[in-house]
């Protein structure tokens, strides 16, 4: 009999596995809560109105139409019994003889989950929709009632989280609202906008070198964003942040700090760490059960004694490497190798043309490293019509300094 294969999640992880399972004699089944797969480090193109969704998302049934061993479904997995080797959604379940946990994350708010609604953090589409809608409103309120009142409020944004989607965020934001879309209205005066990068600790990019998270800092000083280091958010409402003893008046408040796993993994009755997720062996397998894997930004896997950061590097290799293994192991084959992790380095950038890129001792900022940056980031998108349709998109925001996705498409409210 045809061994079951359960792979949850179609996110850089699980597609990786599913894909590396390619051929083999087994019945896969690979299930996302979204029908699509998401190209998660160019989602504040979208959340700052530079791409368009399709531009970064793909349906995953789409990408593995060709891979007959593969089934898609569409559901949420609301509950796992490794006892039974059942994986449960809504109102019917699945059995595995293997079972790929790659379920990804979440925002974490530390234990302030009321602050969601008033700042969206960045991992879907709709969130990135939310935040684009938030921040094009917000001009346009500054526009309508610059005549009447202050509107300093609808004019400043602050970011929380000085890590790379922060920083991301934080340059593109500044570009638009000092540079680019500004030229469209009449009475916003560009002097007032105030964009804020609020990072607990004494220094952004801190996985990065120093000497990096220095320029990065410089660079969006030069875009005009205010970088507060060593700065804590106590508090956030409908049109105001409490940064120290700072009250800021903004209607928006962008979430970039922390993450979070999902509670299903609990389920699972093995150790998690902190941030929740799966703490996995060698083999990316749980220690008491060596047919269950969790991947990718979901679990804690340690190399060489550093537990690999949550990267999308990171959950494409291990996918790949656990759809080899489970071939193997199908096959029975002995002398199982261990998950061997290559460093691609890390690579970030802020606003239009500039970048910080780092592997390992080797280091490069500004324009080059924005080549670099954008090279990576084509190639890795997965079909040719993705690939070229961003870079056009980039070549003309290059050249015009204008872009072209600027709708709101909510019902306003105003
Ligand atoms: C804004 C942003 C910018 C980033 N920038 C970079 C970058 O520049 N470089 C870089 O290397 N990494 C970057 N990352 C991190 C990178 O995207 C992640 O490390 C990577 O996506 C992790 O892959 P994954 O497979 O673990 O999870 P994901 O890619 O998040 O996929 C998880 C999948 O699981 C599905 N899922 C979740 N729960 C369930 C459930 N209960 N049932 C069914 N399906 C479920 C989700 O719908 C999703 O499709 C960025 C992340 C974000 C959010």
């Amino acid at each position: 009999m045809k061994k079951k294969i359960v792979i949850i999640g179609g996110g850089f992880g699980g597609l990786n596995a599913a894909k590396a399972l390619k051929g083999l004699e087994a019945e896969i089944s690979l299930i996302d809560q979204t029908n699509h797969h998401l190209f998660q480090p160019l989602l504040y193109q979208v959340a700052t109105a530079a791409l368009s969704p399709g531009d970064i998302a793909f349906p995953i049934r789409a990408i593995l139409k060709k891979q007959k061993n593969v089934k898609v479904i569409l559901g949420e997995v609301t509950s796992i019994n490794r006892n039974d080797k059942k994986v449960f959604l809504k109102d019917d379940y699945y059995e595995y003889d293997y079972l790929v946990i790659a379920i990804g994350s979440r925002h974490s708010y530390f234990g302030n989950s009321e602050w969601e609604k008033n700042a969206p953090g960045l991992k879907t589409i709709s969130d990135a929709l939310r935040i684009r809608e938030k921040i094009l409103l917000s001009f346009e309120k500054a526009e309508r009632y610059a005549e009447r009142q202050s509107v300093d409020k609808y004019l400043t944004f602050v970011i929380v989280g000085g890590g790379p989607t922060g920083v991301e965020i934080a340059g593109a934001i500044a570009e638009i609202s000092k540079k680019t879309m500004l030229k469209n209205f009449r009475k916003i005066d560009t002097t007032k906008t105030k964009i804020l990068l609020v990072e607990a600790t004494n220094r952004i990019l801190s996985s990065y070198d120093n000497d990096l998270s220095e320029k990065a800092k410089s660079e969006l000083e030069k875009l005009g964003v205010t970088v507060l280091t060593n700065t804590m958010v106590k508090q956030i409402n409908e049109e105001s942040v409490l940064v120290d003893d700072d009250l800021i008046a903004t209607s928006n408040i962008i979430w970039a700090a922390g993450n979070e796993v999902s509670k299903i993994l609990k389920d699972l009755a093995t150790e998690i760490d902190k941030a929740g997720r799966v703490v996995v062996n060698e083999f990316c397998s749980l220690k008491e059960d060596d047919s269950v894997f969790v991947i990718g930004d979901s679990a804690n896997c340690k190399y060489k004694d550093v537990s690999l950061p949550g990267i999308a590097p990171v959950a494409m290799q291990q996918g790949k490497y656990i759809g080899k293994l489970i071939e193997q192991k199908i096959k029975g084959e002995k002398n199982l190798k261990p998950f061997i992790y290559f460093d691609k380095g890390s690579m970030a950038t802020i606003g239009r043309a500039k970048a910080i890129l780092q592997v390992g001792k080797f280091k490069l900022s500004g324009f080059l490293a924005w080549l670099a940056w954008s090279l990576v980031h084509i190639f890795f998108l997965i079909t040719f019509r993705n690939k070229y349709k961003v870079m056009s998109e980039w070549i003309w925001y290059y050249i015009s300094l204008r872009h072209g996705i600027r709708l709101i498409t909510n019902r306003t409210n105003i």
